[in-house]
């Protein structure tokens, strides 16, 4: 090697110098797919070098104490904590550190809108929906990994991508799966698209069972380790309808050429059909740092601390179709998006309400399709349509009032 080479860092070695020059703002990083992130980016700075992604700004709602140890490692610009009662914490959390620090839920927009390359969108249910649009409108890389703010305001959504030059890289894996198999195709050729499903931790439990389940239980995924609301919409297979909505809008793709199957594994995240009779497959092991460092790095790939798949340990992949009766949040998704309008919207506001009530264990596991069905039948604006921001929010505040009426009523 000649001297100029050796002084090379390793960063420049690798040709990935434009990908790991990225700034990135990561919004939720005190999260499950949040922590994941900067676990992606520390990794890519162990081997690519230190300056490997810096950081714009990191966001979290609460965990003051998390967000300030990872503002001092990961040193970003900015740490924002939405909770507004809790600046003077983070500000002494911070102090001394020379990081910016601000507070509430226009600060967390206002992060998403600072420049930056790339924003990770890793906050929890429709909150997210201010914050991703901030980061659309100001043309950024979207790594979405958010599914509530594409079913809450799919519509809208659309049309500020289209006025703006943001790209959406979805970090969902079913979603991220597509996304690699399309490759940039359209979707057009395709014949279908299935998202597997793992069953989460119900999957072979009786309705009996299922009506007396504890939190903890719901809770416990078998494959993933998650947020409590995602593991819980995994153990109702809303998580999957919510997916399906994703997809249609993500990739423009119409019911008729959606479906789920049942795969207990996690090891195959998609498959794509085409006209010819071809099914292309995506697999890795569960572990969410895979689509995340694909989607920090796209169209290139970087190093990632995620497992790595061995298909001879895990032995047998194994597929069923999903159990409708059992899993009525399913058959309810998928109604609201036939019904299109504002239906996904009340759906989502509906489930979040009611998985937190369900978390707070004021209603049993049965009640949140019970729920989400009467707040979807009790809506005088499901078949409405909302072309604005405004619109979707005054529609989802509606549903949110009314789930949280329905969730009193289910108890009484
Ligand atoms: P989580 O509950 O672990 O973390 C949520 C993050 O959002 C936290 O940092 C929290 O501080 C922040 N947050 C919560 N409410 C907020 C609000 N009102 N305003 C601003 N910030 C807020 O959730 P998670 O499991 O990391 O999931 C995040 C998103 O990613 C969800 O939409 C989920 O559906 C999606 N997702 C998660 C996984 C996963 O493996 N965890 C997989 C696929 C998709
Ligand atoms: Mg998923």
């Amino acid at each position: 090697m000649n001297a100029l080479a050796a002084t090379r860092t390793s960063m420049e070695i690798t040709g990935l110098e434009p990908v790991l020059a990225r700034s990135v703002t990561v919004l939720g990083s005190t999260g499950s797919i949040g922590v994941s992130t900067l676990d992606v980016i520390a990794h890519a700075r162990g081997v690519y070098g230190a300056h490997a992604m810096p950081i714009e700004a990191l966001t979290a709602q609460s965990n003051v104490e998390m967000l300030a140890k990872q503002a001092r490692e990961m040193r970003p610009k900015l740490a924002v904590i939405g909770d507004e009662t809790l600046y003077g914490a983070l500000k002494s959390a911070l102090s001394g550190s020379g990081i910016e620090v601000a507070a509430g839920r226009q600060a967390v927009i206002d992060a998403a809108a600072r420049a930056s390359d790339t924003v990770m969108v890793a906050i929890m249910g429709a909150a997210a929906l201010e914050p991703a649009l901030a980061a659309v409108a100001r043309s950024a890389t979207v790594a979405l990994a958010n599914k509530e703010c594409i079913v809450a305001a799919g519509g809208v959504f659309h049309r500020a991508l289209a006025n703006s030059s943001a790209s959406v890289i979805p970090v969902d894996s079913e979603h991220n799966a597509v996304f690699q198999v399309l490759n940039g195709e359209g979707a057009q050729e395709v014949e279908k698209v299935t998202l597997t499903a793992s069953g989460g931790p119900f999957r072979d439990w009786t309705l009996e069972q299922m009506a007396v389940c504890t939190v903890e239980q719901a809770v416990a995924h078998p494959n993933w380790s998650m947020g409590a609301k995602i593991s819980v919409d995994s153990a109702t297979l809303m998580n999957k309808g919510l997916e399906l909505i994703e997809a249609h809008f993500l990739f423009a793709l119409p019911v008729e050429k959606l479906d789920v199957v049942v795969h207990p594994q996690s090891i195959v995240h998609c498959l794509v059909s085409y006209a010819d009779g071809s099914t292309l497959a995506h697999l890795s092991a569960p572990d969410m740092r895979t689509p995340i460092a694909h989607a920090l790095a796209w169209p290139r790939r970087i190093a990632s601390p995620s497992r790595r798949l061995d298909l001879a340990q895990v032995g047998q992949l194994t597929f069923r179709a999903p159990d409708h009766e059992r899993f009525r949040c399913l058959g309810l998704a998928l109604d609201a998006m036939r019904m299109g309008g504002m239906a996904p919207t009340i759906l989502n506001a509906a489930n979040e309400i009611a998985v937190d009530a369900f978390l707070n264990r004021r209603i049993g596991f049965l009640d949140i399709p019970r729920v989400v069905e009467t707040t979807l039948n009790d809506s005088p604006n499901a078949n409405a349509s909302a072309d604005t921001l405004d619109g979707v929010l005054a529609i989802d505040a509606r549903a949110r009032e009314l789930a949280a009426g329905i969730c009193r009523r289910v108890v009484n």
